[in-house]
Parts: C-alpha cells; structure tokens; sequence
C-alpha cells in the first residue's frame, strides 16, 4: 500500500498560479499534502496570460511540443496540429508544470470564451503530449472537473495500445456537477474522437446530441470521487444529478467521496496578518476584539452582546440566497447583526442593498471581492451562515471553524459531513444545521443560535469544538492514496481480463 506513488494533478486552476474558486485551492494544496506523504505528485494546468512567468520563476522545458489535434483532416485541416511550450515551476519542491499556446492561452481569463473545448481540449492533450517527451511516467493522472475530462476518455481510446501508459491510471474529481463542460459534436472531431462518435445518455436525449466532458471523465475514469462523502451520495439522486445521475448510477461501485482539506497554514488565526488580533483557541478572549473591530469597519454599533452573523459568499442560486432573501425581513426582527460579502448575481446585489439600507446599523453588505475583509468576518463574526441548496464540499464552514466562527448551514453535501447540529440534551454539535431548503427552516436555525450565542458557556464549547477539529489536508491526501491505488487495482484486473 505504501509504495511512492508519481501523480499528475491535472486541473483548469491552480493555487498560486491562478485561482477562479475553490478547485484551485485543491489543486494547490492536495498534490504538496502527497508529497508530504512521500509521494511524487506533480501538477500541470494551463499558462494564463494573467500568469507573469517572473514572479513564478518559468523556465521553459519544452520549446514546441507538437500537439494532434482534429481527426477530420480534409474538413478542418488548421486543425492538425498545434504546438505547445511547457514552462516549470518549482513550488515548495513540487513541479508544476504550464502549458503554453499564445492561440488558446495568451488571454488573461480562465473560462468563458467561445472557445473553451477547444482550449482544455488543446491542454489535456498537450499535458498527456508532454509526459511522454519528458519521459515522466504517472501511475495515476489525476483529472478535475469538466476541463480534465477527455483525458479517461483518450486512455481509453486513442491511447489505449500506448505503451508509455499501459500501466497509468485515471481519476476523475467531481468538483462542481454543475458545471459540465456541454459542446456541440464538432469538438469530437478536434479531439480526434470522431471515429468514436457520440455517447448516448440512458435517458436525455438532449445530452446524447451533444458532448459533455464532465460526463466522458464519469464514463472512462478507472474511479471517480465527489468532493464530499455526502455529495457522492447526493449526485446519484435527480435532485442533485444534474441530468447526469443515471450515468453515475452506472459507475457507482467507482464513485467515491472525499472530503476537501483545508491548508492550515494559509488559514490560521495565530498568524493571520490581515486581521487586527491573532489569536488561538487557548486565548481566544482576544478574540473579542476582532469582532468590535468588525463592528466598527461595517458601521454597526460595537456591542459584544449581540449575535454577530457573517457570510461570505459567492452570490448564486446554489448558496441559498432565494430562501434567506425571503427570510430577510424575519431574520432581522431577531436580536442579531448580520455582515455580508460577496458578488455575483446582479439581482442578489439589488436585493441585499437594499436589506442593508432598510437595516441600517443592523445590517452591513459589501458587494466585492475581498480577501483580507474575508479573514477579518471569518476572525470577528460569531457565527457563519451556509444555507446553501447544494454544496460539494464549502470551504466557508471550515475556515469559519478554524476561527472560532460557528456555523449555521443547511445539511447538504460537504456542510452535512462536517457541520453537526447543537443538541441542547446530549451537548453535542458543532453548529447548527437545518434539513428542508425553506425560509422557515432558515430562519429556526438561526433562531436557535441567537438563544444559544446567550448561554456564554454553551457557545464557547461550540467555537472550541471548530478550532480544535482537524480538517487539514493530511487527511484527505491519505484517502486520495487509497483512492489511487483503487484506480490502479481496476485498471490492472481490466488489463487481466
Ligand atoms: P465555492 O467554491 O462554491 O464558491 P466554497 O465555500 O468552497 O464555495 O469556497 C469559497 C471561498 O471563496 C471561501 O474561501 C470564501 O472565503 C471565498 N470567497 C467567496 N466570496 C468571496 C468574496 N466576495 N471575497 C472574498 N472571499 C470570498
């Protein structure tokens, strides 16, 4: 079981290099915990024109990588061949390796250009490319979310009788259902699948017209994991498939659930510099600071006697917003104050202005992405609302933990696996947790907290209890080694067959 494994993390984003959400967190922090653990992982994504080669110390490997792409040779002959730079990056002892083509690469963003089959199509193919002309052979390509998902696919088929990977497996992250990478046939073609053809789905016909690269990583991979023991569970239903469950119903003795770690270096109340007071759970008085600071910084009274609720984040359908701006009204009728950050749907933004003009003083809302305004909430709130509708893994609750904020979220995917709901009889929980997706449901367990936030013994335990548990990477990277070694196992009785 122990034997040094050679990963290749595979991923669209990539903490420090670029970073969209929390995939990049992942891929940053998962492959350093492997090698932590003795192993040889690698990482490869693609060189954003927002990466500037100076600061990442890039040093060019492979000049140009010949890259085959299109199989239609006579329709789209541009598309035959491209070439690629492969630049390296050392972080923390780990390679990382970037792959370059001014064509698909040369702009500043990660995602949302008409193009974007065509780019992951060109990256994936090139990082398979790449392993081969620098004669570094994974045992496992590890491939996240739809960007990554031709890549089981292309084993499985156009390099099934490569001997370079007779012996390397595939897993597949499911990070994010939602987001499935859907693209008319003719991407088949540039992927130089058009021999395959397209791959029904059991029951949507819609989806058998088209390609869908988060599927083709569920159907090839040799095993497949949800960022979450509860969101694997929850993708197999059609509440949470997203159209696809009945093509994970056919994978499901490979589909797997892993909880995301967190890195406790980057999130540490004892050393975080952007907040006013450090502070850890053995003075955690000093804490109380933080949230007058916080008070004063959201034009709210400073009053340490007040329940103080904080959210941070992205503002979505999927992270609840509907249900709490209907509870808007209720909610502010309770003893509490409430701090907000986050951007996204223009229709959140009017509505959560206007919560905060008509609660002025009781409400603070900041419609901007800010990193150390977020390490100043998760270090003054006392309390953390997720009432999200579904949620892979959620960082928020545990970086509000780490920091002695108690979370109050809906029981779903990651927030279920690692939130528990305070039972005033037996003393146990971590927070508070509701079940139905409803306002009332809010709107009761926020209720619960403010009665709780007043037995000042009670609440301490509970902030306790989120700082002193242990949700760091070293953890999942274990599960991820078994998770590979799965892979390996299926791959091999596949090749014994
Ligand atoms: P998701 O990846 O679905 O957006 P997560 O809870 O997994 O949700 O991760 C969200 C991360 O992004 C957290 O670290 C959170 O603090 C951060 N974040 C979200 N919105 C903002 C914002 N407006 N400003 C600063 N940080 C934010």
């Amino acid at each position: 079981m122990d034997k040094p494994l050679k990963i290749l993390l595979v991923s669209a984003e990539a903490v420090p290099f670029a970073k969209v959400g929390g995939l990049a967190d992942v891929a940053g922090s998962l492959p350093k915990a492997l090698r932590r653990l003795g192993h040889d992982a690698r990482l490869a994504l693609p060189k954003y024109g927002q990466i500037n080669e100076a600061e990442f110390g890039l040093t060019k490997v492979l000049d140009s990588l010949p890259v085959p792409a299109g199989s239609n040779h006579e329709q789209r002959p541009e598309l035959v061949e491209g070439l690629a730079a492969v630049f390296e990056s050392t972080v923390e002892g780990m390679p990382a390796y970037l792959v370059g083509n001014d064509k698909y690469f040369g702009r500043e963003e990660v995602y949302g250009y008409d193009d974007d089959g065509e780019r992951f199509v060109f990256f994936c193919r090139a990082a398979l490319e790449m392993l081969k002309e620098l004669d570094w052979r994974p045992d496992v390509i590890h491939c996240n979310d739809w960007h990554t998902g031709i890549i089981p696919n292309w084993l499985k088929t156009i390099y099934k009788d490569d001997p370079f990977f007779a012996d390397t497996a595939t897993a597949f992250t499911i990070h994010n259902l939602a987001y499935q990478g859907i693209f008319g046939p003719e991407l088949l073609d540039f992927a130089g699948l058009a021999d395959y053809g397209l791959i029904p789905h059991p029951t949507d016909d819609g989806l058998s017209r088209v390609v869908v690269l988060m599927a083709r990583g569920i159907l090839f991979a040799d095993v497949i994991n949800a960022v979450s023991e509860k969101y694997a569970q929850e993708i197999l239903t059609p509440e949470y498939g997203e159209r696809l469950h009945p093509i994970l119903a056919q994978r499901q003795d490979r589909l797997f659930g892993i909880l995301n770690g967190l890195d406790y270096e980057v999130w540490d109340p004892a050393t975080d510099p952007d907040i006013p007071v450090n502070y850890d759970v053995a003075s955690l008085d000093r804490r109380a600071e933080n949230k007058l600071a916080l008070q004063r910084e959201a034009g709210l009274p400073p009053d340490p006697d007040v329940l103080l609720v904080g959210m941070i984040s992205r503002l979505a359908d999927q992270k609840g917003f509907d249900i709490l701006a209907e509870a808007s009204d209720q909610l502010m009728e309770m003893d509490l104050q409430f701090v907000l950050l986050g951007t996204g749907e223009e229709r959140y933004h009017r509505i959560f202005s206007n919560v905060a003009g008509k609660y002025q003083g009781q409400a603070a809302v900041f419609l901007k992405f800010d990193g150390a305004l977020a390490r100043r909430i998760y270090a003054g709130s006392d309390a953390f609302l997720m009432p999200s509708r579904f949620e892979p893994c959620g960082l928020g609750q545990l970086i509000a933990m780490r920091y002695g904020s108690v979370p109050i979220v809906r029981s779903t995917g990651g927030l279920a696996d690692t939130v528990q709901d305070y039972d005033p009889s037996t003393g146990q929980g971590n927070g508070f947790a509701f079940s139905d997706y409803s306002e009332e449901a809010l709107l009761a367990a926020v209720k619960r907290a403010v009665e709780t936030y007043h037995r000042e013994d009670t609440w301490r335990t509970l902030m306790e209890r989120g700082m002193r548990a242990d949700f760091s990477w070293r953890a999942s990277a274990r599960k991820y080694v078994e998770l590979y070694h799965k892979a390996l196992e299926f791959k091999q009785n596949e090749l014994d067959v």
